[in-house]
């Protein structure tokens, strides 16, 4: 199963392996349990119009408060939610919880914010998945064009063909898609002509070196125009200064997204928020 395993993998701990699988059981047996008591809990992150500062959208990314250990990060449990398949229910309820946290949200705004929901690649290629999709938008009254789903390169491992008719239903929904860490996987260039995505997030380890980097400036570059004459949309994940802003906004990159605007917060934090975030990096 190793093909199937991204960036956070327990292969990278460096720990022996035995103290790995009594952790990883261990941690299994508490998902199980969190997912049951209902100890998960969406933030939301603003992606904010590169040229105006105005919010656009937010990406709901999931926390883990568990009663021992805190606040357990999802590159930990995300990735063995996946290898047990626990990210199948999981999925389903942040799903669900976004598109009602932000059904209501939006009902009190003048201006509605889309909401990004990250899948895994499990999650979206599995039987039912499109049905639980429109099921739950209509049970939670969110409109179809204020849901994106954030699906990664990986989704691409067991063949394009069918990823691209799932993208096609989404899309024909108004449903939008975005393929989330873009440069870290096997990019290969020909799967970006065949999928029928609104956007591409440029991964934050370009984003974050494109000023000292010529070779990373020029691919993130390249990323933006090619994907500008696809009629994409490109997002700048993990903008923490304002060299970086400057940077990607010369750059023609639209969308922005990172802590020099805002972190991940609690769905009450983000009422507060006004509709133009300021560039003041909260660090
Ligand atoms: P991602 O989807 O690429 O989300 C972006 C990650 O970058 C988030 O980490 C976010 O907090 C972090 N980030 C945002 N701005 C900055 C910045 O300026 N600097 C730095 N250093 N980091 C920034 P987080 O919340 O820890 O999530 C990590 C990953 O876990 C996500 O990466 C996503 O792959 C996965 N994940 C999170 N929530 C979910 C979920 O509900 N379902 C699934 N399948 N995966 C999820
Ligand atoms: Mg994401
Ligand atoms: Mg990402
Ligand atoms: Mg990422």
């Amino acid at each position: 199963r190793a093909k199937r395993q991204g960036r956070n993998t327990w292969q990278w701990y460096g720990a022996d392996k035995a103290e790995h699988s009594r952790h990883s059981v261990t941690l299994r047996h508490e998902l199980h349990t969190a997912l049951k008591e209902n100890q998960f809990e969406l933030y939301y992150q603003p992606l904010v119009d590169a040229v105006t500062g105005r919010m656009r959208s937010v990406e709901a990314l999931v926390r883990w408060h568990h009663p021992v250990r805190g606040m357990v990060s999802p590159a930990e449990f995300i990735p063995l939610a996946e290898q047990t398949g626990q990210i199948v229910p999981l999925g389903l309820w942040v799903l669900r919880q976004a598109c009602q946290e932000m059904a209501e949200f939006n009902g009190r705004r003048e201006r509605s914010l889309r909401v990004a929901v990250n899948i895994s690649s499990l999650q979206f290629i599995r039987d039912g998945f499109l049905d639980d999709v429109f099921r739950i938008l209509e049970e939670t009254g969110l409109s179809p064009q204020l849901l994106e789903l954030e699906v990664t390169e990986s989704v691409l491992i067991d063949g394009v063909e069918h990823v691209i008719k799932l993208m096609e239903a989404l899309k024909d929904r108004g449903i939008r898609v975005a393929l989330d860490d873009f440069g870290t996987g096997f990019s290969s260039l020909s799967y970006l002509r065949d999928l029928p995505t609104h956007k591409v997030k440029l991964d934050r380890s370009f984003v974050q070196n494109t000023a000292t980097d010529r070779r990373i400036a020029a691919i993130v570059q390249g990323v933006i125009t090619m994907a500008h004459h696809m009629d994409m949309m490109v997002v700048a994940e993990g903008i923490e200064t304002r060299e970086q802003q400057e940077d990607l906004a010369r750059r023609h990159c639209d969308i922005l997204q990172g802590y020099l605007f805002a972190r991940p917060m609690p769905l009450a934090e983000l009422c507060l928020l006004p509709e133009i975030l300021p560039a003041n990096s909260n660090e």
